[in-house]
């Protein structure tokens, strides 16, 4: 592995509460188990950085669960860990996840000096009834102030979490959605809408099953999807992902690196790496990651060249500008024409994907069918 472009992403197991449509690991927990976990995980981010030669990271992302709702002090420690661990480029982009009604101007400013330098707030609708209806625990005017404080602690730098398709929600109350976030002062440097997605073993399914699920039809979502991009875009937003979207040069550079192979460690329970041409996973268990947190990391697959080609074009292709050519040369030492010319072309004639100087990416339509494309690159 080469000392450069590696990510690091620490997750936060813990919420106030489960929300209804939610199947991440994440749950309630008192004081002594997140003050153990956040040892637990101190201990593994020094062992992992010993092990990568405390690699440079270009990104640390803190996610969850509801990393916010850990005392700032907590997060300080969790940062001086890293930077003991790692060598921190000087301009990492370095992100936290919020939810509204966890968030107090005490910890940003805590965030703030341990040089955490973008937030991203957890929304999903500015409709309060459709807050309930997911079960989430803050209202807009919560989120509002949540976000006004974290531009006072000077994190400027702020992604929105929206979510369309929510029981209940129609075109107009998406719209609404969208330009309320769009119209906030400053306007958020980033915002991400992805589509409800209904998981076994969430209320959300049991509702499903028994018909009690009122969620939009199908052509209300493709709808509400291309109603996203239009609206984005009048107020300054390029779509650079299938659900991304973000003012010029604030596109998260974290995910982007997922998205172009860049190796990553997580650490924490569950969390997932890929480094070395391989995948790994920690356990998620809580007793053993609290009793041996360096032993819970498992080798699960090793990616032979073919996989890696694959990925390349599935996580490439998410983005709008695409995959480069040169780039699936210099790496696999083969033209992209010469090994996925055959399903390229038929994708090319079908207006689902088109050249564009260096790239290879999805059309508008494409887009829309962007799983079919995809597939056919595994
Ligand atoms: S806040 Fe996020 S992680 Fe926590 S329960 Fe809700 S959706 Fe899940």
């Amino acid at each position: 592995m080469s000392g450069k472009g590696f990510e690091l992403y620490i997750h936060i197991p813990f919420c106030v509460r489960k929300c209804l449509y939610c199947d991440f690991l994440s749950f309630p927990a008192d004081d002594a188990v997140k003050e153990k976990y956040v040892e637990a995980l101190c201990e593994e981010i020094l062992c992992a950085g010993e092990e990568r030669h405390g690699a440079s990271l270009s990104s640390v992302f803190i996610g969850g669960g509801t990393p916010s709702i850990l005392p700032g002090k907590a997060i300080r420690r969790i940062m001086e860990c890293v930077k003991e661990a790692f060598d921190v480029e000087e301009d990492a982009e370095i992100t936290i996840e919020c939810n509204p009604g966890t968030v107090c101007e005490e910890n940003l400013r805590i965030y703030a000096e341990c040089g955490i330098n973008r937030i991203s707030l957890g929304l999903q609708s500015a409709d309060d009834i459709e807050l309930k209806r997911l079960g989430r625990i803050h209202t807009f005017d919560d989120f509002v102030k949540s976000y006004e404080m974290a531009v006072s602690a000077g994190i400027s730098n702020i992604n929105v979490d929206l979510m369309s398709d929510i029981p209940g929600q129609t075109l107009s109350s998406w719209e609404n959605t969208l330009r309320k976030v769009c119209s906030l002062e400053p306007a958020p440097a980033h915002i991400s809408a992805y589509s409800l997605i209904v998981e076994e073993g969430t209320p959300f399914w049991d509702m499903q099953e028994e018909g009690k699920l009122d969620i939009p039809e199908e052509d209300t979502d493709r709808e509400m999807y291309h109603m996203t991009s239009r609206i984005l875009s009048e107020y300054g937003y390029a779509r650079y992902e299938i659900s991304n979207y973000a003012q010029p040069g604030y596109e998260c550079r974290h995910n982007v690196g997922y998205w172009t192979g860049i190796p990553y460690y997580g650490a924490g329970l569950d969390a997932a790496s890929y480094y070395d041409h391989a995948r790994y996973v920690n356990t998620d268990d809580m007793d053993s990651y609290l009793r041996d947190p360096a032993a819970c990391h498992f080798l699960t697959e090793r990616l032979c060249t073919d996989d890696l080609m694959s990925e390349f074009m599935i996580l490439g292709l998410r983005m709008t500008k695409g995959v480069s050519f040169a780039e699936f040369q210099s790496r696999f030492g083969i033209s992209l024409k010469e090994k996925y010319g055959h399903q390229a072309e038929g994708f090319i004639k079908d207006g689902l994907l088109e050249e564009k100087g260096d790239f290879l990416r999805l059309t508008d339509r494409g887009l829309d069918l962007a799983n079919v494309v995809m597939r056919s690159f595994i």
